[in-house]
């Protein structure tokens, strides 16, 4: 029999096997692929479970966990239930921006109910002209007696049609042009929402475009200050980038897991495919890269937790998770052979939803770019 290594070890991880179980979240995973559908129950069940923001503090509803247990978690949430569960939990920390800096009454209005899983806000940055580029964002926003104006268009974001209020980023004639944050109900007047062609995965996201055609919110919808708004956002990403590592090393463990079980089984010209060492080894090897990301990982959210300076680190995690994963899952579907390629079996959606690790949150490219110019911080002369 197959020794398999034990997972991370964490208090809670119990709690989230069960609730998993009790949800059918494997189940459900292939589901909401299939049918494009966003998961409104599991996302309450989330948040009456507590297991929605685990590093939001207590006063807003979390449960203030420090990131390298938020991590393992997530592994946890990942490992038992796909991407889409685990990144569930993370939107609230998605949200931080509206969390740290948003007005009394609109943290209780928007964040506290999305701690419950009541309400879903989105985060609306990319455009069809600044995507890896956020510097190059154009919705306008101008400001009125009573607020702000928006104008323009953001495409690619996730919730497109499903979410009740977004994160918008605009470029404030006020603040010199530079870019805000604000906090926009997506049922306002001058608000359009379309669903855009379906993904290769994560088809749960249900993304599209949404235009603003001079839709109105008030002055306190803005969160933090004017202008500062890519600040705030890329120091939220920092944190968000390392844990969606955590949660796609945890979905590929799964199917490494289930890979290894497997080939002890199977068959093929007179002896089972873990004596075939063209099987054997690909695997050893998916093994310890799991685990050497994981470790490398845990060390990037120590850093983040202790208020180190992390931004290349956690860049460079979420490259090595993604690599490691959709290695391990595209072997997970070649040793399952012709059922490994098809939607019977969970790895070939597990490696689609992976996929978009590359380009999410900031492209594998942009990564190391991030992590080359903490490499060599000052421009040649
Ligand atoms: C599943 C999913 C969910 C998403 N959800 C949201 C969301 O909720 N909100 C939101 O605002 N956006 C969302 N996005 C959009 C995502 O943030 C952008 O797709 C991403 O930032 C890249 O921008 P772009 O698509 O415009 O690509 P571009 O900026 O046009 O880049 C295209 C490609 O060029 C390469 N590239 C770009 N810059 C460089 C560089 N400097 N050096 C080398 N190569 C480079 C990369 O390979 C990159 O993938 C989501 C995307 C996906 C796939």
């Amino acid at each position: 029999m197959a020794e398999l290594p034990p997972l991370p070890a964490d208090p809670l991880a119990d709690e989230v096997r069960g609730l998993a179980e009790r949800l059918r979240l494997g189940e459900r995973a292939r589901a909401i692929d299939r049918d494009r559908e966003f998961p409104r129950t599991e996302f309450r069940a989330l948040g009456e479970a507590r297991m929605l923001g685990l590093h939001v503090p207590s006063r807003l509803g979390g449960r203030g966990l420090p990131l390298p247990r938020v991590g393992t978690l997530l592994f946890h949430l990942a490992y038992h239930g796909g991407t889409a569960f685990a990144k569930l939990s993370l939107q609230p920390e998605f949200c931080a921006v509206l969390a740290d800096h948003g007005a009394p009454e609109i943290v209780d209005e928007w964040f506290r109910p999305m701690m419950r899983g009541e309400r879903l806000v989105g985060n609306q940055m990319t455009e069809p002209g600044a995507g890896s580029d956020a510097a190059a964002i154009g919705l306008r926003a101008e400001r009125t007696p009573e607020g702000y104006r928006l104008t323009g268009t953001k495409s690619e974001v996730a919730f497109a049609t499903e979410a009740d209020a977004a994160i918008v980023y605009g470029r404030c004639d006020a603040a010199s042009k530079g870019i805000s944050a604000y906090l926009v109900p997506q049922d306002r007047a001058r608000v359009e929402r379309e669903l855009g062609a379906p993904d290769l995965g994560e088809r749960w996201q249900r993304r599209g475009t949404v235009r603003y055609a001079g839709a109105t919110v008030p002055r306190e919808n803005l969160l933090g200050p004017e202008g500062a708004g890519l600040d705030l956002a890329r120091a939220e990403l920092v944190r968000e980038r390392a844990l969606l590592a955590s949660i796609y090393l945890g979905v590929a463990r799964a199917s490494w897991d289930e890979t290894v079980l497997y080939v002890e089984e199977r068959r093929a010209f007179g002896r089972t495919l873990r004596e075939q060492e063209a099987v054997a080894f690909p695997l050893v090897e998916d093994g310890a890269a799991l685990e050497a990301a994981r470790l490398y990982v845990d060390r990037a959210l120590e850093n983040v937790e202790a208020g180190r300076p992390a931004d290349a680190i956690t860049a460079m995690a979420k490259w090595l998770a993604v690599e490691a994963a959709l290695r391990t899952l595209d072997h997970a579907i070649q040793f399952h052979g012709g059922r490994g390629y098809s939607g019977g079996l969970p790895h070939e959606r597990r490696w689609r939803d992976v996929r978009s690790g590359a380009i999410a949150h900031g492209p594998s490219e942009v990564m190391h770019l991030v992590a080359a110019r903490h490499l060599w911080p000052k421009p040649r002369p």
